[in-house]
């Protein structure tokens, strides 16, 4: 049988709203799981920012968006709040007692009294190519992020893309695979300068084959089993590549996934809800950050952080509807001390 993860409150995100999402919750003593289908927490900040200086956190005058994420890790330290990276949330269903259960692409399962929807832009997934015999390849012969290394030992592959992830991964299986061939359909890298120049260097050594300003626009294969790559470079021939796997790293997109088919009042991309509690149409469950929408809505995180502080109001009052919360303040509260772990 399955354990279930049982909490007060499931956060599905753990970019910079869900993080505090978790503190605010843990100020007002609930515990909360939070839940995020990328392996590392900050969302947007960490996955698409890391290293580019935000200067509207108030009383930070400047915090690169990786210094964002580990000060809020650090913050919710004291509520030790449940980390579940590396999975999306793909179910959400409401109980007869008004609580809900959701359940995780890896199979895990939690109940919760209530949800906060923090899903920003939305779950990450790795941008697909676009090419004929592509999905037939896809998980067999062509992937999207590497699993174990070793599987390419001895093999003819091809890695397509010109970032960091692309040529880190030439540089890491240079002497594992028997030939690596990058190909990047332009001519300047998105990548550390280090790097760049180590493939120039193993470029000239004949020891990597690089092939610019092109694109696949065809595998050969055989259920799934590819034997060779059609290659177009511009304004040239097409060129055959013979490989046996390809490795595809064009970047991860945002789409909204799983969050869409859970009954919510929703628009394209976004969530309705109101400004008192910030609660969707499900009673019980919420969103805040870059995925809700109301008037006036601006996606910016210091948004997200008061729309965060009210949600966790709103949920300790659901939970204990016959007890007035009060605001107490950190500065001078025995209970949010013991709360916080500090004298
Ligand atoms: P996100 O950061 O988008 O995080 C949402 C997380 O939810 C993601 O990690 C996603 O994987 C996860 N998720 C979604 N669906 C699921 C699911 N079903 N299961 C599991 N996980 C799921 N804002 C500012 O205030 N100041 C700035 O200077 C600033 N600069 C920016 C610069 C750039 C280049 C960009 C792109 C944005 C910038 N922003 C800035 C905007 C800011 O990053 C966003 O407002 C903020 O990240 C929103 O936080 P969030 O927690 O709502 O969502």
């Amino acid at each position: 049988e399955r354990r279930v993860i049982s909490t007060d409150v499931v956060i599905v995100g753990a970019g910079p709203c869900g993080l505090f999402q978790v503190f605010e919750l843990g100020l007002l003593g609930l515990k909360a799981e939070i839940i995020d289908s990328i392996p590392r927490p900050g969302g947007q900040c960490s996955e698409l920012y890391p290293d580019k200086p935000i200067y509207d956190i108030p009383a930070i005058p400047v915090c690169t968006g990786d210094e964002l994420t580990q000060n809020l890790l650090k913050q919710i330290e004291p509520f030790g709040c449940g980390m579940n990276l590396g999975e999306e949330v793909t179910e959400l269903a409401v109980q007869d007692d008004g609580s809900f259960v959701l359940a995780t692409s890896k199979g895990k399962q939690f109940s919760a009294k209530a949800v906060v929807i923090a899903g920003g832009v939305g779950s990450f997934q790795p941008r697909a190519l676009r090419a004929e015999g592509a999905e037939a390849c896809a998980g067999v012969s062509l992937h999207y992020s590497v699993k174990d290394p070793q599987q390419y030992k001895d093999r003819d592959i091809a890695i397509l893309g010109g970032g960091d992830s692309a040529l880190d991964w030439v540089l890491a299986l240079q002497g594992v695979a028997r030939h690596i061939t990058l190909i990047h359909r332009r001519d300047e890298y998105r990548a550390m300068p280090a790097s760049v120049a180590r493939l120039r260097e193993l470029q000239t050594a004949g020891q990597v084959d690089v092939i610019e300003n092109a694109k696949v626009t065809a595998i050969e294969e055989e259920n799934g089993v590819m034997s060779s790559l059609t290659v177009q470079v511009k304004g040239g021939d097409a060129q055959t590549v013979a490989v046996q796997n390809a490795l595809v790293f064009f970047g991860l997109a945002p789409k909204l996934g799983p969050i869409a088919d859970w009954g919510l009042d929703i628009n394209r991309k976004t969530i309705n809800v109101d400004t008192e509690k910030f609660e969707t149409s499900i009673p019980g469950v919420y969103a805040v950050g870059d995925i809700n929408q109301y008037p006036g809505k601006k996606k910016l995180i210091l948004c997200g952080f008061h729309e965060a502080a009210l949600a966790a109001f709103a949920i300790k009052q659901r939970l204990e509807p016959d007890r007035k919360v009060h605001v107490q303040y950190t500065t001078t509260s025995p209970i949010m001390h013991e709360r916080l772990g500090v004298e």
